[in-house]
C-alpha cells in the first residue's frame, strides 16, 4: 500500500483534505492532473463564509495576504442603470491560480505526497476501491493504493462516475442510452399517431403527409406549429399561470393525487428582465431550513428589445398547453409541492440533501400521471405537448452521453435536438452549452423518471386491484429526495406490502 489515503484532485476541496489528513500524521498521496499554477473558469471571489472556513483550517491569514479586500459588487447591465450591491460582510478577490496553488503548497508543507498524474481508473479488490490507476505526463501508467479513496476531482468526477454517486441506481451507461434511444423511438411513433388524429382538424384543406420518415416529420411539426399558435400575450402570462395553477391543483384533490403542502406558500411573480428570454416559467424554492419560507414561481415574458418575430417564436414554444406541462413539472405536483413536503420533515439530512435523480424524476413522473389520470380531459393538443416535452428528457440522456464519451460534434448535438426531438434552435443551442459545462446532470430526468415509472409498476402488479394512486405518491414522498435505489424498500415498508 502506498498511503493510508489517496485523494484524486488537487483543488481546494482536495488539498484541503490532504491537508488536515498530513497535519494529522495521516500518510496521504494527492494526485492532481494539473502542474500547478494552473487557470481553472471560476471569479475569483471569496465569500465571508469561504474566508471563515480558510480560518477554521489555518489559511486565512495567507488567503489575506495575497488578495485584495471587496466591498460590493458593481452589476452594469447593457442599456440600463447600473446597480451597486454593498457586501454585508468583508469579502476578498484572490485569482484561482494563486489561491489553490497556496493551498496546494500548504498541504505539500503539511506533509502530503503531491504527484502530478491523471487518475484513469479506480482499482478494486472484492467490490472494494483499493486505489487508483494513474498515468503520469510522460504517459506511464501505474497504480496507486490506499485504504481510503477521496475524489475530489470537480464537477466530472472520475471517481463519482465511477461509483455510480451520480445518478446512484444501478444501471451502466451503456444501458442507459439504449434505453434513452429505444424511448425516443417509442415516443416518436406515439406523436404520429396524435399528430395524424389532428391533422384533419388543422390543416382540413391538405392531404394528410405520406406514412415515410420525411412525411413523418412534416405532420408532427406542422401539427405542433399550429398547436403553438395558441399562445398567452407578453401581458397576460402571469394571469395565464396562476388560472393554470389554479386548475391544477384543483384536479390534483378531486383526483386524489397527493396531499397539497398544508399551508401552501407559492407566489407567481413576473421573472425580472435579466433571467427572462430562456423559459417562459422558473421555480426558486424555498430553502431547506426554513419550512415556512416561499417558494418563488417566475413567470417571464419576453425579454425587452426583441423583434415581433423572435417574439412570437418564444410564445410559440411555450404555449398555453406548454405552460400546462411547465407548471405541472415545477409546482404541482411537481418541484414546489415535493420540496415544500421534504422542507417539512424532521430529519435535517433530509431537509438539506436531495437527489437530483428522485427530484427531476418526480417532476417528469408527474407529468404523464396527471394526463394519465385524466388532466386535460383527453386533450389531444396537450399529450402531444407532453410527449415533445418528454422527447427532451430522452434526448438529454443521449446528449450527456455521447458528447463527453463519444465524438459527437456540435452538429451532431443538433441533429439529435432538433431533428430528432423536435427543438428550436435557440433551446438547442443551450441545452448544448450547458451539456458542455458538467456532466451527468442531464441524465437525471430520464433516470429518475423510469426509476418512479419502474417502481409503480411493480407495486400496482403486486397490489393488484388494493392498488391506491394516493397513498402510493404519498409513501414516494414522505422520505425526502433519497437516491432512488432506497425508494422500492421505503415505500414497500410504507405500503405495509411484501
Ligand atoms: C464559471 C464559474 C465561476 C465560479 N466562480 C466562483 C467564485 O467566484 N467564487 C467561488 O468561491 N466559487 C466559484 N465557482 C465555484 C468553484 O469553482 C468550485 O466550487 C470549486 O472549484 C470546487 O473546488 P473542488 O476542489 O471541488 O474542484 P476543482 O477546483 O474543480 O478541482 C478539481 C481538481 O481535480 C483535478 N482533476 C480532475 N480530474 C482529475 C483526474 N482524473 N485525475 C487527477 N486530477 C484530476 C483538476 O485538475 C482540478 O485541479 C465558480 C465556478 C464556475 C464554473
Amino acid at each position: 500500500m502506498d498511503s493510508e489515503v489517496v485523494v484524486i484532485g488537487g483543488g481546494p476541496a482536495g488539498a484541503i483534505c490532504a491537508l488536515g489528513l498530513a497535519r494529522r500524521g495521516i500518510a496521504v498521496t494527492l494526485v492532481e492532473r494539473a502542474r500547478f499554477p494552473r487557470t481553472k473558469v471560476c471569479g475569483e471571489y471569496i465569500n465571508a463564509g469561504a474566508l471563515r472556513l480558510l480560518d477554521e483550517v489555518g489559511l486565512g491569514e495567507g488567503v489575506r495576504e495575497r488578495s485584495v479586500p471587496l466591498g460590493g459588487i458593481r452589476l452594469v447591465p447593457p442599456g440600463l442603470e447600473p446597480l451597486e450591491l454593498d457586501f454585508s460582510a468583508p469579502a476578498r478577490s484572490l485569482p484561482r491560480a494563486d489561491l489553490d496553488a497556496f493551498v496546494l503548497d500548504s498541504a505539500r508543507a503539511a506533509g502530503a505526497v503531491v504527484v502530478q498524474a491523471r487518475a484513469e481508473d479506480l482499482l478494486f479488490d472484492a467490490g472494494r476501491v483499493v486505489g487508483a490507476v494513474v498515468r503520469d505526463p510522460a504517459g506511464e501508467r501505474r497504480e496507486v493504493r490506499a485504504r481510503y479513496v477521496v475524489g475530489a476531482d470537480g464537477s466530472g468526477s472520475l471517481v463519482a462516475r465511477k461509483l455510480g454517486l451520480v445518478l446512484q441506481v444501478d444501471c451502466d451507461a451503456d444501458r442507459l442510452v439504449a434505453d434513452a434511444r429505444a424511448a425516443i423511438a417509442r415516443i416518436q411513433g406515439g406523436m404520429a399517431v396524435i399528430a395524424r388524429q389532428l391533422w384533419s382538424s388543422v390543416c382540413p384543406e391538405r392531404a394528410l403527409p405520406s406514412d415515410d420518415p420525411a412525411g413523418t416529420r412534416a405532420l408532427i411539426t406542422t401539427v405542433l406549429e399550429h398547436i403553438g399558435r395558441d399562445h398567452g400575450t407578453a401581458t397576460s402570462l402571469s394571469s395565464d399561470a396562476q388560472a393554470t395553477l389554479a386548475g391544477i391543483k384543483a384536479f390534483i384533490v378531486a383526483h386524489r393525487i397527493v396531499q397539497l403542502p398544508e399551508p401552501d406558500h407559492l407566489q407567481v411573480v413576473t421573472m425580472p428582465e435579466f433571467q427572462r428570454g430562456n423559459t417562459v416559467a422558473d421555480l426558486s424554492a424555498a430553502p431547506p431550513l426554513d419550512a415556512e419560507a416561499t417558494s418563488i414561481y417566475a413567470i417571464s415574458p419576453p425579454p425587452q428589445g426583441w423583434d415581433a418575430e423572435r417574439v412570437e417564436g418564444f410564445l410559440a414554444e411555450y404555449n398555453r398547453r406548454m405552460l400546462q406541462m411547465l407548471s405541472i413539472h415545477e409546482a404541482y405536483p411537481g418541484h414546489h409541492l415535493q420540496l415544500t413536503r421534504a422542507n417539512r420533515l424532521p430529519s435535517l439530512v433530509r431537509k438539506v440533501l436531495g437527489s437530483g435523480v428522485y427530484m427531476e424524476g418526480w417532476a417528469v413522473y408527474c407529468e404523464q400521471m396527471m394526463l394519465d389520470q385524466g388532466y386535460g380531459e383527453g386533450d389531444c393538443a396537450l399529450r402531444l405537448v407532453h410527449l415533445k416535452y418528454d422527447l427532451r428528457s430522452a434526448a438529454n440522456a443521449i446528449l450527456d452521453h455521447d458528447l463527453h464519451c463519444t465524438a459527437m460534434d456540435d452538429a451532431q448535438a443538433l441533429h439529435l435536438l432538433m431533428d430528432e426531438a423536435y427543438q428550436t434552435r435557440g433551446e438547442a443551442l443551450l441545452k448544448i452549452r450547458r451539456a458542455q459545462q458538467g456532466s451527468c446532470q442531464l441524465s437525471t430526468y430520464f433516470v429518475g423518471q423510469h426509476a418512479f415509472a419502474d417502481l409503480r409498476r411493480a407495486v400496482q402488479c403486486r397490489q393488484g386491484e388494493r392498488f391506491d394512486l394516493l397513498r402510493f405518491h404519498e409513501a414516494l414522498i414522505a422520505h425526502g429526495a433519497v437516491p432512488i435505489r432506497y425508494l422500492p424498500e421505503l415505500v414497500q415498508q410504507d405500503l405495509g406490502d411484501g
